[in-house]
């Protein structure tokens, strides 16, 4: 099979490799798509992201779809077949961490392109049955693949605890940032959105968001609504202006929830959390959330497809994880 391998910053190149065989409860899959993430981007061109170092070739890629086509021992002769979505993180089930139920806090947690395990830029892939999530047919492979960013999205909502009428500030509007907003919609919110470039925002409304600003024309804190600010602020940004500036606009009791990574240590406002006894919290990926994930895009209440912006094959790798850079660009999808 054909596989896409970093060699380091800036260097990929096809190598052939034999075909894996699944072990004891696993699967071959087949992998049809691929969503390139911005962990992806990071680790092509910088050769690592914060602790993770690439020392040795690495397969990027970890938000795929595909089908079952050959089992291990163990495994249901019914799932032959099956289309699937692709839970990239295993851990180890025994973990004090997955047996209180929060397995993505697992520190032996393998999770596809972290080094040193690898991604699914390649052709087939062997994974556990039980992280291989059923997809019915009229989810399309991009969908499925896009799963993974959903996931995000809905674990951002659930450490937000946004719920009927919560009133939500959601800073970057990436797929990420476009995918909280539509899941806290969903969830019976009332969003916000803000992006530093106006442009991003055009989606706003399709994705969920009652209203959109620039970072820039935000309206003064406590302003967006009479009476108080946010219960929620969601930073997508993983920068460090759009971090500080959500504590401010929230109302007493509010929750801050970091998603977005990239930023270093910044400075916490504690007379403010203090003042409004804010709960401050961050997101690890994910856990639990294939189902509802799997339940969202079989009912059609999530747009996945319409964040793919571009299509590349495993000889275009380079294309797809440079694709951001093009003007409204937003997911690139590679397709083995
Ligand atoms: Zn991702």
């Amino acid at each position: 099979m054909q596989v896409s391998v970093l060699d380091g910053p800036g260097k990929l190149r096809v190598e052939e490799r034999p075909v894996p065989t699944p072990g004891p409860g696993e699967v071959l899959v087949r992998i049809s798509s691929v969503g390139v993430c911005g962990s992806d981007t990071h680790y092509y061109r910088e050769g690592r992201i914060g602790p993770y170092v690439v020392e040795e070739p690495l397969v990027l890629g970890h938000e795929p779809s595909g089908e079952i086509v050959e089992l291990g021992p163990g495994v249901s002769s019914r799932l032959v077949g099956q289309r699937v979505s692709l839970e990239p993180g295993i851990p180890d089930p025994l973990s004090a961490e997955s047996l209180a139920g929060h397995y993505n806090l697992d520190p032996a947690v393998r999770f596809f392109a972290t080094p040193p395990v690898d991604g699914v830029f390649a052709e087939y892939v062997v994974h556990p049955a039980a992280f291989c999530h059923p997809v019915p047919d009229h989810v399309s492979d991009d969908a499925a693949a896009l799963l993974e960013p959903l996931s995000v999205a809905l674990a951002a909502r659930s450490a937000g605890d946004v719920g009927l009428g919560s009133k939500v500030l959601v800073a970057g509007a990436g797929p990420i940032g476009l995918l909280i907003s539509q899941v806290c919609r969903l969830a019976g919110a009332a969003v916000t959105l803000t992006d530093v470039r106006e442009e991003r925002l055009e989606l706003g409304p399709r994705y969920g968001a009652a209203q959109t600003f620039t970072a820039a024309e935000m309206p003064a804190s406590g302003d967006a609504y009479p009476g108080g600010g946010y219960d929620v602020f969601i930073d997508a940004t993983g920068a460090e202006p759009a971090i500080l500036s959500g504590p401010q606009r929230l109302a007493p009791r509010g929750r801050c929830v970091l998603v977005g990574m990239g930023a270093d240590s910044i400075a916490l406002p504690v007379p403010l959390v203090q003042g409004r006894e804010l709960t401050i919290t961050g997101t690890f990926r994910y856990a639990n959330t294939w189902p509802t994930a799997v339940e969202l895009a079989a009912q059609g209440l999530v747009d996945l497809d319409g964040l793919v912006t571009s299509h590349h094959t495993l000889k275009d790798v380079e294309g797809a994880l440079t694709a951001g850079a093009k003007p409204g660009a937003l997911k690139a999808v590679v397709r083995p």
